[in-house]
């Protein structure tokens, strides 16, 4: 290990896994077909649990389950403060688990439990209070048409809603889904990652304590080609919303079209261009750019993996970027003093060892890191590549790794130009003093988010998705929420 791995001395012990079967209609139970699949702990390569694997049965059930709850149960006739009550007893509920969550995020995930503590649980449960709010304030509008009619629009659930999620954030995308979908008054059917299921699970257990009806949540562990496809192409199923690769989305979308052609939101993969001008606030900016890309090894859809820096403070740029790098802390996700765990599997961890040799091979120059920590475990070094050039495959891929690639640039025209030629378009962001600049940046860059002298903020209030390929609909906020209602026009002659 490098010589800043941290020590592992207060290492808490892993917490006990209490469920690991399906949540289908309030109950746990083995999948139909008996069957169950490993899951592990990144750092160790050991299997944590055995968890049961949903096949396309298990999805029937659930969908049937959702559906019930939907038409029959009571959920959709429930006053809707109601459902903003249960989903306030579930923040409390998950505030009161905080510590055994997230132990069990840092084991499952390979996620910092100081990053977990400080940034996923507290976003997680804020989410849940935000669309708690929104709960009984989501309204229609009187709309003046000529001739005598009284005109208005009404907002529906949209009905069952499936919801597949990946490994990067567990707690934190559930909330995102589940949230608003409930908020809105749908039933759901949600899929955690197959690499990352149990704090879902877990959080399963709190929603039936919280009180829900059973049917409003069911849970469903599975792989992607068996449980995914099955949501994906499901009749019963309303409408799908998809966090993962634009590949997978791609996917989705065309089950999605083929079957009911139900509704589909889908927040998908990006190559942010993180911007730095010569006069931003240059502190700042080094380390705003180090966690942009290094953030949860890298492994986030925002990453500000396009590096942009004007050429008269590049050299500079580097050499500060480098030394923050040498500084990460890697280690034990469960030890606190962490910052940096390993990647989340066999298969990121490869991908991204072949991403640095593609780095090294298209004549990029790495300046720090570029290696596997340790024998055991998916850990990378925090590995900075300067002198990248647009077309090399480390500018133009989403890694999902901790590989910062850093491009010198000239001038606004030639950087929005570049910024823009990617086939996505979900996050950007630039670092200037000067606001006429930025302004006029925050307009001209093609994307879903541009930060403006910060990165990676996030808050359940403001909307998030992508342009281009980097995704369709928005979550979170006003905009979010509305993609889980059906709206309905009333036009009543008078
Ligand atoms: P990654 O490549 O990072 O694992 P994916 O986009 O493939 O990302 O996976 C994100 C989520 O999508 C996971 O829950 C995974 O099981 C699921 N998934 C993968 N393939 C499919 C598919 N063909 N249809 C539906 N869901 C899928």
């Amino acid at each position: 290990m490098s010589s800043n791995h941290s020590s592992g001395a207060a290492t808490p012990a892993p917490p006990e896994i209490r469920h690991t079967g399906l949540l289908i209609n309030n109950r746990w139970t083995p999948s139909a077909a008996g069957g169950t699949f490993a899951v592990f702990d990144p750092a160790t390569e050991q299997e944590i649990a055995q968890v049961a694997e949903a096949g396309e049965p298990d999805i029937d059930q659930a969908v049937a389950a959702a559906r019930a709850a939907f038409e029959l149960g009571q959920w959709s006739r429930l006053p809707a403060a109601r459902r903003g009550r249960l989903l306030e007893r579930l923040a409390d509920l998950i505030e009161e688990h905080a510590g055994e969550l997230a132990a069990l995020e840092a084991w499952n995930g390979g996620k910092p439990i100081a990053t977990v503590r400080q940034v996923d649980l507290p976003l997680t449960v804020a989410c849940y209070r935000y669309f708690a709010g929104w709960a009984d304030k989501i309204e229609g509008s009187t709309i003046p048409i000529p001739g005598s009619y009284f005109t208005y629009t009404q907002p529906e659930p949209v009905g069952v809603i499936g919801q597949i999620v990946p490994w990067n954030f567990p707690l934190m995308m559930q909330a995102w889904k589940l949230a608003p979908a409930l908020a809105a008054g749908n039933t759901v059917v949600f899929k955690p990652a197959e690499q990352t299921p149990l704090s879902a699970l877990y959080v399963g257990q709190l929603i039936v304590e919280a009180g829900f009806p059973r049917g409003v949540v069911n849970i469903v562990p599975g792989f992607g080609k068996t449980a995914g496809a099955a949501i994906a192409r499901h009749p019963g199923i309303d409408k799908v919303v998809f966090t993962g690769s634009t590949d997978t989305g791609r996917s989705v979308m065309r089950a999605a079209a083929d079957s009911n052609l139900k509704a589909v939101t889908l927040e998908l993969g990006g190559k942010s261009p993180n911007i730095v001008f010569a006069d931003a606030p240059i502190e700042e900016a080094i380390r705003g750019a180090h966690g942009a890309l290094f953030f949860n090894q890298g492994q986030c859809c925002t990453a500000g993996s396009r590096l942009f820096v004007e050429e008269s403070i590049y050299d500079e740029f580097v050499g500060r970027s480098v030394e923050l790098a040498r500084q990460r802390v890697i280690g034990s996700p469960l030890d606190p003093a962490s910052q940096h765990g390993p990647q989340i599997d066999r298969r990121q961890f490869d991908k991204v060892m072949r991403y640095i040799e593609a780095g090294s091979a298209d004549g990029a120059r790495l300046v720090c890191g570029g290696n596997r920590v340790g024998e055991r475990g998916y850990f990378i070094e925090p590995t900075v590549f300067a002198q990248v050039s647009d077309e090399m495959r480390i500018a133009t891929d989403e890694i999902f790794g901790p590989v910062m690639s850093i491009l010198p640039f000239r001038g606004m025209a030639e950087v929005i130009e570049r910024a823009n030629a990617s086939s996505y378009g979900l996050a950007a962001a630039v670092w200037t003093r000067d606001m006429g600049k930025a302004h006029r940046m925050a307009k001209a860059i093609r994307a879903g988010v541009v930060w403006v002298n910060c990165y990676n903020v996030f808050d359940a209030a403001t909307s998030f998705g992508g342009f281009k390929q980097s995704g369709i609909g928005r979550e979170l906020g006003q905009y979010g929420l509305r993609e889980y209602s059906a709206w309905k026009t009333v036009i009543m002659k008078v």
